[in-house]
């Protein structure tokens, strides 16, 4: 697969999925650049899996557009669509080998069969389980049928991939290995790749871009830094990781940033466009409270936890406990120490509920 051309982008406008009175999706206007890795996160239940089904062409919606490129596809039946899909159970044919499993989507596409072969190892081979291909599904680790399934997946060369929870049933050690494979493949075959998980550091660590939805509407749309660094909300700040949040009132505001007065004393702010005197929360992530003899805030430290290459300490502050991540730490625990605190420049987030 030298050749990479630029896959179609995806276009979803105003789409809406019912079932009775559940909107399970709901108004959904979201645009997925061709040829990136873009992700649907959120908790169960936000309306996810509908939305690829949607772009599968296995749900109808109720109301709106699904596009490829510019061709309106909402009423196009899933073959019609040359969608490869992982689903989080391999689905793989356990009588057959894994060069047929993979193969077995070119037999159907009429492909002649020495192609087929070619294009079926060609696909392992991306995958690293080209010298596997003799073996039944059966014989194989979870991760490697997660492979075969991917093979599957790309073998015929699909414009866009989809891929349902596709790592939820390895353990930690192979999600972290599948993830690598799963960039290496999309960078190398360039689909157009929609994500579903409710992992955050699955999506933080792969995506180009994420769309966050709650109740069956993105809330937020941007690229894991956007999400993780400026999150709108406390919603998304908390779905995309731990952060302390301090009850906060604004003070001075511009469009560029406000000064947020919390029980640790003011704080400059970098998110623009606030209210003076509107209530909210100031929210700091552990990894941004740096423990340092100039440090204002004062706490005495609770309770740690060694995790090897960082320490998390529990800070008792006069805004409450703070947690704090310590990269590299020299020691094991901080119990019973008195820590000085700074937060890092840009930190501090205003966030409303
Ligand atoms: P999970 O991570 O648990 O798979 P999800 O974000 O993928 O969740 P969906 O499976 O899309 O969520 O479901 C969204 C909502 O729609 C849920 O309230 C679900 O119960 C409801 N729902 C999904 N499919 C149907 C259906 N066929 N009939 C009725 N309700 C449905």
């Amino acid at each position: 697969m030298n050749t990479v051309p630029i896959m179609p982008a995806i276009t979803l406008q105003g789409v809406t999925c019912r079932f009775g009175e559940v909107r399970a999706v709901d108004a959904v206007d979201l645009h997925i650049g061709g040829g990136s890795l873009f992700f649907l996160l959120g908790p169960s239940g936000c309306g996810k899996t509908t939305l690829l089904r949607t772009i599968a062409g296995f749900q109808e919606p109720s109301q709106g557009r699904v596009l490829l490129g510019d061709r309106d596809i909402t009423s196009l039946p899933p073959e019609r669509r040359e969608a490869g899909m992982v689903f989080q159970g391999y689905a793989l044919w356990p009588h057959m080998s894994v060069l047929e499993n993979v193969a077995f989507g070119l037999e159907v596409r009429r492909v002649p069969v020495t192609e087929r072969r070619r294009r079926a190892m060609e696909a392992l081979d991306m995958v690293h389980m080209a010298d596997l291909a003799d073996r039944r599904p059966g014989q194989l680790s979870g991760g490697q049928q997660q492979r075969v399934a991917l093979a599957r997946a790309i073998v015929f060369r699909p414009q866009v991939l989809l891929l349902d929870e596709p790592l939820s049933n390895l353990d930690a050690r192979l999600r972290l290995e599948m993830r690598g494979l799963i960039r290496s493949v999309c960078d190398e075959v360039r689909m157009t790749t929609v994500y579903v998980t409710h992992d955050q550091a699955e999506a933080l660590s792969l995506a180009d871009g994420i769309a966050v939805m709650r109740q069956g509407r993105v809330v937020q749309q941007g690229t894991p830094q956007d999400l993780y660094r400026r999150p709108c909300s406390r919603f998304v700040a908390e779905f995309m990781g731990r952060i302390n949040l301090l009850p906060a009132t604004v003070s001075a505001a511009d469009p560029k940033g406000c000064t947020l007065v919390t029980a640790l004393g003011e704080l400059p702010c970098g998110t623009g466009g606030m209210r003076p005197g509107a209530s909210l929360h100031a929210g700091i992530r552990p990894e941004s409270l740096r423990i340092a003899p100039e440090g204002s805030i004062r706490g005495s430290c609770r309770r740690s936890v060694y995790l090897g290459e960082m320490a998390q300490h529990e800070v008792e502050t006069p805004a409450g406990t703070l947690l704090v991540l310590e990269q590299d730490p020299g020691r094991a625990s901080r119990a019973g120490e008195i820590l000085s605190l700074r937060v890092e420049r840009d930190a501090v987030i205003a966030l409303n509920d």
